[in-house]
């Protein structure tokens, strides 16, 4: 099988998939969008992608982008930022992704707002399963204390929530942190008025169907598309 006749296959695998679990949970499957999470493989494989119609892309790391991405301007790929940024590297960042996906302290957002084109969309990051080794903002207080900032700077636009499950957790554990994102989200939602506050990424390769019946609006996959990374 040739490579893309490979990626075709994967995706569709996965495509099903995305519509039992949102069929099970009572959702239009047209709520969810599938990013597929290329850090670590090469720009040709996000070509043959682009090519079945799999415009929607991750990436974790700046440098790693910066070797393999076009250009923003004129490139039919979206690229997300889903990796921790330093600051130092936010410039970089905000002139090659479309998105930044994992702004996880105020500190961050507010270097992003000094220096981002306006509007520029990103999202939040919450860490929901308590691991110390994970970014993301701590607990729904800190969220709420640095959206009191955040939800006024003028050129960057919130849309939405990111967590990641916790890894090789239980199911219901898994659950749980996706719920606890939703239960987040909802009350932001009621507190702020975000205009454009609708995007809650959650799920990965082991996970999605969970994150699916807990409300994910998009799910990032990498390894179920390319096949484990070396
Ligand atoms: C690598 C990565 C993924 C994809 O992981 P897979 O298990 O390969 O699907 C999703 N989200 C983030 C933030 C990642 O770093």
């Amino acid at each position: 099988m040739s490579r893309l006749a490979e990626l075709r296959t994967n995706i569709a695998r996965i495509r099903d998939e995305i519509e039992e679990a949102s069929l099970a949970a009572g959702r239009d499957v047209h709520s969810i969008r599938l990013m597929a999470v290329s850090k670590t493989h090469p720009y040709e494989e996000m070509a043959l992608l682009a090519e079945i119609g799999q415009l929607l892309f991750g990436e974790n790391r700046v440098q790693e982008a910066e070797g393999k991405l076009a250009p923003k301007e004129g490139r039919t790929m979206q690229v997300n930022l889903i990796g921790h940024l330093q600051s130092n590297k936010a410039r970089k960042a905000v002139s090659l992704f479309d998105r930044i996906d994992s702004v996880d302290s105020l500190r961050l957002a507010r270097r992003l707002a000094s220096l981002a084109p306006a509007p520029y969309p990103i999202l939040l990051e919450v860490n929901t399963s308590a691991e110390a080794s994970k970014h993301g903002f701590d607990s729904e207080d800190d969220l709420f204390f640095a959206l009191d900032e955040i939800a006024l700077m003028p050129n960057l636009i919130i849309q939405g929530l990111m967590t990641l499950g916790p890894l090789g957790g239980t199911e219901s554990a898994i659950r749980r942190s996706f719920s606890h994102l939703r239960s987040i989200f909802e009350r932001v939602e009621q507190r702020f008025c975000l205009e454009h506050f609708d995007e809650l990424s959650m799920g990965m390769s082991g996970d999605f169907r969970l994150a699916i019946l807990e409300g994910s609006t998009c799910v990032r996959i990498g390894s179920a598309i390319f096949g484990e990374r070396r």
